[in-house]
């Protein structure tokens, strides 16, 4: 009889160790608070430090980004709030600077006063640069022609962030529902967007540059600058397909990707095919940030803002680590949760992060 039991016996152990070993390699619920996260794209305008106290309390690292946007205060202010909430953040918080392009057609000192605003951030301690959409959107040359971001006359500020060691975040063109009627979008979210902002919505000025101009020029300052360290704000404009996004970052290996605002399109993507946008996480693992475009203003409601964003970076923590069928705003449907690996999870919260914007830390 022994003789039976003992080999039984044996395969049990093992495959109770097997099971244990799997159930190490996915987080719960439970190890939101536990696990050291960072949220990559936050816009902190306000003195007010309880939005970095609540990361703090969740273990989240924060990356609050400045912007030439009109919605914005001025880039003054945004760099007195972000020094601030740097200090408040005790080494929670890390910021990204800021420069706008007005003035490049007229002010022949243009670029020196841009330099200078530069490496004055740096020094104050700012880890990257954001350019925004308005490049190629919005600014025209004297001759009404768009200026786009691969325009030569900003080559020697893009070297010179390349050569100071500090990353690119670039939020260039929009996502593809930019240049589609409202009622045909995919998201919620870039419904309510561009019905609110019209002057964006590119399907209304058709004779702005297309979807595929913003892209071509954006991936023309990824040939131009090799060296470039370069994060693609909202999965760099190509939120839309996994394949098309994984063809980019294959051709350029300094581009990572942040996913703000757009974890939405990842969602609605599942719907059709879960296992293909699985497949994309494992195989970028290394290539793609966490990240939520939440922001708190000197005006909101504080307490409005925390609720908000908790129950976001919770309901995203879901959608990575968990299986189960849940809901998000963007989307009118349910969708199933990735259940992404630890060690993948690991590199798209944290540890990608570490890599991009405190190199050699
Ligand atoms: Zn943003």
């Amino acid at each position: 009889m022994l003789k039976f039991l003992v080999p039984f016996a044996i395969i049990l152990l093992f495959a109770c160790r097997q099971k244990a070993e799997d159930a190490g390699q996915f987080y719960s619920a439970e190890d939101f608070t536990r696990i050291p996260k960072w949220d990559t794209h936050i816009h902190i305008n306000s003195s007010d430090s309880a939005l970095v106290a609540l990361a703090r309390k969740l273990n989240f690292h924060l990356l609050t980004i400045n912007v030439a946007s009109p919605s914005s205060p001025s880039l003054e202010e945004q760099l007195q709030y972000a020094v601030t909430n740097t200090l408040n953040g005790k080494g929670q918080v890390v910021w990204a600077t800021s420069f706008d392009i007005s003035g490049i057609e007229s002010d022949s000192n243009w670029l020196n006063k841009k330099i200078d605003s530069l490496d004055r951030a740096f020094k104050l301690g700012a880890v990257g640069v954001k350019v925004w959409k308005n490049i190629g959107m919005e600014y025209r040359t004297a001759n009404g022609q768009f200026i786009m971001i691969d325009d030569p006359r900003l080559d020697s500020l893009l070297s010179f962030i390349e050569h100071q060691n500090k990353t690119l975040i670039a939020h260039i063109g929009e996502p593809r529902n930019c240049w589609l009627p409202l009622d045909s979008m995919t998201v919620n979210n870039d419904r309510d967007y561009f019905r609110k902002h019209p002057q964006y919505h590119m399907y209304l000025h058709p004779e702005f540059p297309t979807y595929h101009q913003q892209l071509a020029a954006r991936d023309h300052v990824l040939q131009k600058h090799p060296g470039l360290r370069v994060d693609g704000a909202h999965l760099g404009s190509i939120e839309w397909n996994v394949d098309t996004l994984a063809a980019t970052l294959n051709r350029y290996p300094q581009l990572v990707v942040d996913m703000a605002a757009r974890i939405g399109h990842m969602q609605y993507q599942t719907l059709h095919d879960h296992q293909k946008v699985v497949d994309f996480f494992i195989k970028y693992q290394d290539r793609l940030l966490y990240a939520t475009d939440s922001g708190l203003d000197a005006t909101d409601s504080v307490a409005g803002v925390l609720a908000s964003v908790e129950k976001r970076w919770r309901n995203d923590w879901k959608f990575f680590t968990s299986d189960e069928l849940m809901n998000a705003p963007e989307l009118n449907e349910k969708f199933k949760g990735l259940h992404l690996p630890a060690g993948v999870v690991d590199k798209i919260y944290r540890l990608n992060a570490e890599r991009v914007f405190n190199p050699g830390k």
